[in-house]
């Protein structure tokens, strides 16, 4: 009889390779397949020794490997791909069978293909997987939404593969539907806007303070040793060492206009249709356009002029500066986690999840590109006030940015003085100001809503949902 593997991946690509070797080294038994069968023939042919996994080289050859319920997971270009496999999937396939994406699929088309398939007995998981080779080799963060009842049979793989925090699996079931890939999506949001807030502090530390790479990566290891602890501030440090072949720093040979692959842009516009302001991240989306106009942008700094030179500062003066950028990134990034469970907070309100908001904290904490201790509170602050309206309320937080925003405005302050653009770390603080201002000139807009168009508005002296207007022409 042929071996009954546990799971089958579709898609040997980068993404594939590695988490069909973590899977068996974890003791699974994995069928595998790709479109393109040299890729198969040449990874079946680096992995000799490997007992776990089968080569498959037609899909009904990859269904006819598995133990029952079948288990079949794609990790290939999100899109019209995953839906041309579950057309070739579904002859093959029986009632109860499991079909499982884990590719950076939109979550609309992950609520989508779940309730499609539901209705022919099948099975659907829409899972993020966060971490990139390394993370999906030696343990990925997992995300795992879709249809619940196939879930009990995924769980012993992905808990088993996934990064562990504190001992904990970085993967448990995030909820129905598209929910797992909305949360990856607002996962990798919150990367864009980790990178945005890292890359402006550097800008600032650089150019604004005229420090060299060698000292601006020392400044980044020693940050790495403190709140701000995490991995992308650790192998922003390790970038910044990095020299090209003459000996110069390759982060000055690498051109800056920043490619995106769209995750950033899809929680933008979320936010948008939500009415859920993610200011940060939305910037950071922007500021990754804006980088892309690099020839306008030569012309333009020939026009206007480039930013001002760094100031003379003595050593204390800038060693006060660095903390108020220290200060100013800490802030932000907590203004950012802010907004991003805002997000998920009404998205779980509009679609019915149930998202447990510390548990996302914890699947987040090891494996994936985001990964800090900082996420750790972010769990506390959850398992403290599972109704918590907003991060930042939470003590924590909140006594965090009480401390930190006198440095926050002082070194945004200088960015501008500098021309130094920061729109994260200025846009952060601009939501912060307005988060904490109880009145905002909203009565105005409210005012010129009703003067043009008769929107009408409601009075501070009268009931909430009583709603005026006025003939503002007066006559005379
Ligand atoms: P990828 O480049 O996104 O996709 C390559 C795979 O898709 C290959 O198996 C390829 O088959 C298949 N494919 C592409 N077009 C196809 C078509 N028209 N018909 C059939 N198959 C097609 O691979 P990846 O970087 O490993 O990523 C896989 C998934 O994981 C993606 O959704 C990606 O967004 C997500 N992801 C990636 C990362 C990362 O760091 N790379 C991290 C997290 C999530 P052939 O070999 O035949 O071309």
């Amino acid at each position: 009889m042929a071996q009954q593997a546990d799971i089958a991946l579709i898609g040997l690509a980068v993404m594939g390779q590695n988490l069909v070797l973590n899977m068996t080294d974890h003791g699974f038994k994995v069928a595998v397949y790709n479109r393109s069968r040299q890729k198969t023939d040449e990874f079946l042919a680096a992995e000799p020794d490997n007992a776990n996994l089968i080569g498959c080289f037609s899909i009904e050859e990859l269904v006819n490997s598995l133990s029952s319920p079948r288990k079949i997971m794609l990790m290939v270009k999100a899109g019209e791909v995953v839906d041309l496999f579950i057309e070739q999937l579904l002859p093959y396939l029986e009632a109860g069978d499991i079909v499982i994406d884990g590719g950076n699929s939109l979550y609309t088309d992950s609520q989508r293909r779940t309730e499609s398939l539901a209705e022919k007995g099948i099975q659907f998981i829409g899972t993020g997987v966060s971490g990139g080779e390394e993370g999906a080799r030696h343990g990925p963060s997992i995300m795992p939404g879709g249809n619940p009842s196939a879930w009990p049979s995924v769980k012993p793989i992905f808990q088993a593969i996934s990064a562990k925090a504190d001992g904990a699996p970085c993967c448990d079931w995030v909820g129905d539907g598209g929910a797992g890939h909305y949360v990856k999506m607002v996962h990798n949001g919150i990367e864009y806007g980790d990178m945005q807030l890292i890359a402006e502090s550097y800008h600032l530390m650089r150019y604004g303070l005229g420090l060299s790479a060698d000292e601006c990566q020392q400044v980044f290891a020693e940050w790495n040793q403190g709140v701000l602890d995490s991995y992308l501030i650790e192998i922003t440090a390790e970038i910044l060492k990095f020299k090209d072949q003459d000996g110069e720093p390759l982060v000055d040979k690498i051109l800056d206009a920043a490619g995106q692959k769209g995750t950033g842009k899809w929680t933008g516009i979320s936010s948008l249709e939500l009415g859920i302001p993610v200011t940060l991240i939305t910037e950071s989306v922007y500021a990754r356009c804006l980088s892309a106009l690099k020839e306008e942008r030569i012309k333009a700094e020939a026009n206007f002029g480039a930013s001002a030179e760094p100031p003379i500062l003595n050593e204390s003066e800038k060693s006060e500066m660095l903390q108020a950028i220290h200060d100013a990134l800490y802030a932000s990034k907590i203004v950012s986690y802010a907004q991003g469970y805002m997000l998920m907070r009404e998205a779980a309100k509009e679609f019915g999840w149930e998202l447990n908001y510390g548990g996302i904290a914890l699947m987040w904490r090891g494996g994936c590109i985001i990964r800090s201790t900082f996420l750790g509170e972010i769990k506390k602050a959850y398992e403290n006030d599972p109704e918590l309206s907003n991060l930042l309320l939470a003590d924590f937080f909140s006594s965090a940015l009480k401390n930190s925003a006198d440095n926050w405005r002082k070194a945004v302050i200088f960015a501008i003085q500098q021309q130094v653009p920061t729109p994260a770390l200025s846009s952060a603080l601009a939501f912060f100001d307005g988060y904490k201002t109880a009145k905002l000139p909203a009565n105005l807009l409210q005012a010129q809503r009703d003067y043009f168009g008769a929107h009408t508005y409601e009075r501070v002296d009268a009931a909430r949902g009583e709603f005026f207007h006025t003939d503002w022409i007066q006559s005379g």
